[in-house]
């Protein structure tokens, strides 16, 4: 698998709204919002898809989803609730092929998804 846009963000040679970002996950607000609150954790590791996870990314994988979960903590939206969403490949969705927990919030979500 090629370097991808979110390659390029990580290393600052495309711009984004960065969020937060520690030793091992970066945040940024999605280009194209689908909700209010529309961000995007990926981990600095390259993984393509869910697929490529490995046992040995078992912690990595936790630190996505609580960071996701501090964010929503912090910016005061976490008792109103939000929705997590890792799309895989091509019936999942997937467009950008590094590994991403999309956090969505702001307004109610339907179920099913689309
Ligand atoms: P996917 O469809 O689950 O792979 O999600 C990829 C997401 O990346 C989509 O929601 C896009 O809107 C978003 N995206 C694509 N390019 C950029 C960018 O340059 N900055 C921020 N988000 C992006």
């Amino acid at each position: 698998m090629g370097d991808t846009l979110f390659a390029k963000i990580i290393r600052r040679e495309i711009p984004a709204d960065i969020v937060y970002e520690d030793e091992d996950v970066l945040a940024f607000r999605d280009i194209h919002p689908q909700a209010p609150v529309h961000v995007l954790f990926i981990p600095r590791q390259p993984i393509a898809t869910l697929n490529d996870a490995a046992p040995g990314d078992a912690v990595l994988l936790g630190k996505l989803l609580l960071a996701a979960a501090d964010y929503a903590k912090r910016e005061g939206f976490a008792e109103g609730g939000y929705r997590t969403v890792i799309n895989c490949n091509e019936h999942g969705g997937q467009t950008v092929f590094h590994l991403h927990v999309h956090l969505l919030a702001g307004r109610p979500m339907l179920w099913p998804p689309g």
